[in-house]
């Protein structure tokens, strides 16, 4: 059995060489090293495949998140709605930019932003909501955007986890996650479903008015060559990591795809179980039937019941499994966002989800042996240990 990895990049590399180092190769001997033609290649190409008018590259997830937040000329003070159970980077830098983030609670089905709460955290002062696709599955983004439209209010969706993701309205008509909120931010991080060989990101809008504001931003403010008409910053995506990127889109949703049949088989050998509860998909299904494409499976994560998680961690690594526990503690506990707006009791599900989840290996390479394998380990400790 070839040796497990919790994302095996390496594998993936091996099948796309062959198109990948010619094309870094042109960037090399072209000099074309930033802003070249290569980066509006893939602009272009990622815009097509969205469905989406602007796609504007940058350099990293976090700057595409801040970027976004600058454009919608969001000001100290403005209170910002986003889920405590996800990754960092979504709270850090509303308080970078002196907004006022405002956490608030996930469903225990699906572990995207609860609705309910984020109706609860609502104020005069609230200016937007970040909803997570978390995980690769797509946040209820119908409720949310009519939410926000009630109230007047931005929706920025934080799609680094989701990209490919389709998201299926109430009325049955399907949208890709990122093209539905006024504003999107992704990551191009490596191990992220698209992922380049560096960092990367960008930022995508329908809006022409707020992609020009954009386009400005990433580059010092610029929108004449030495005229700063706004504070600006350097975000850019290089050429290199553009043509990586533009040699992956193509094969994307082949990526999702596989990510998603390692699921299925992961489920088949967890459903059921007293102790274990596989990952939903949205209302109808669980993200993983023939026909809703829901979930990408960014991460695999499995919600355990009165299982010691140390000690099925500790099990899984002597047996040379990897994997991660996605998030360990709930944002509004970390030191840098503790606030006394906070009370306990608002966040049953986050205090809850990062005592009991874990997410099991899950990439484009994973074949049926290392499946059975980690799926054995995984019943063998839990069903040993009652
Ligand atoms: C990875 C990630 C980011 C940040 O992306 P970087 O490219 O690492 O800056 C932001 N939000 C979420 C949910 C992420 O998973």
């Amino acid at each position: 059995m070839k040796k497990i990895q919790m994302v095996d990049l390496q594998g993936q590399y091996a099948k796309i060489k062959s198109v990948i180092n010619p094309s870094i190769d042109d960037i090399l001997n072209s000099a074309a090293y930033i802003n070249g033609p290569k980066v509006h290649e893939f602009q272009n190409n990622l815009e097509d495949y969205l469905g989406v008018k602007h796609v504007i590259p940058c350099a990293n997830g976090t700057d595409a998140l801040q970027i976004a937040m600058m454009g919608l000329g969001l000001e100290q003070g403005d209170e910002v709605i986003t889920a405590d159970f996800t990754f960092a980077a979504t709270v850090e830098v509303i308080a970078l930019l002196k907004l006022t983030p405002v956490l608030v609670d996930v469903d225990p089905v699906n572990f995207n932003i609860d609705v309910d709460a984020i109706k609860k955290a609502i104020t005069p002062k609230t200016k937007a909501i970040v909803p997570v696709h978390l995980f690769g599955l797509a946040a209820n983004m119908d409720e949310i955007m009519a939410l926000a439209e009630e109230h007047n209010l931005y929706v920025i969706e934080d799609n680094a986890q989701g990209i490919g993701a389709d998201y299926t309205h109430s009325d049955g008509s399907k949208t890709k996650t990122g093209v539905i909120g006024h504003v999107a931010s992704t990551s191009f991080f490596p191990s992220k479903n698209l992922g380049c060989y560096g960092d990367g990101g960008a930022i995508f809008t329908n809006d022409d008015d707020l992609a020009h504001t954009i386009r400005g931003i990433v580059n010092h403010g610029m929108y004449e060559r030495y005229h700063h008409d706004v504070v600006g910053v350097n975000s850019r995506l290089d050429s290199i990591q553009a043509a990586v990127l533009d040699a992956k889109l193509p094969h994307l949703d082949t990526y999702n795809n596989t990510r998603r049949n390692a699921a299925r088989k992961y489920n088949q050998a967890f459903k059921d179980h007293p102790k274990i509860t596989v990952p939903s998909g949205r209302d109808t299904c669980q993200g993983i039937c023939d026909t809703c494409d829901c979930h990408v499976f960014h991460q695999y994560t499995l919600n355990l019941k009165d299982v010691d998680r140390d000690a099925l961690v500790k099990h899984l690594n002597e047996k040379g499994i990897p994997c991660g526990v996605y998030y360990p503690i709930p944002l509004h506990k970390q030191r840098a966002y503790e606030d006394d707006r906070y009370n306990e009791a608002d966040f049953p599900v986050t205090n809850s989800l990062v005592k009991s989840v874990i997410s099991l290996p899950m990439h484009t390479e994973l074949d049926d042996e290392q499946i059975d394998f980690i799926a054995s380990a995984v019943l063998g400790f839990i069903n040993s240990n009652v």
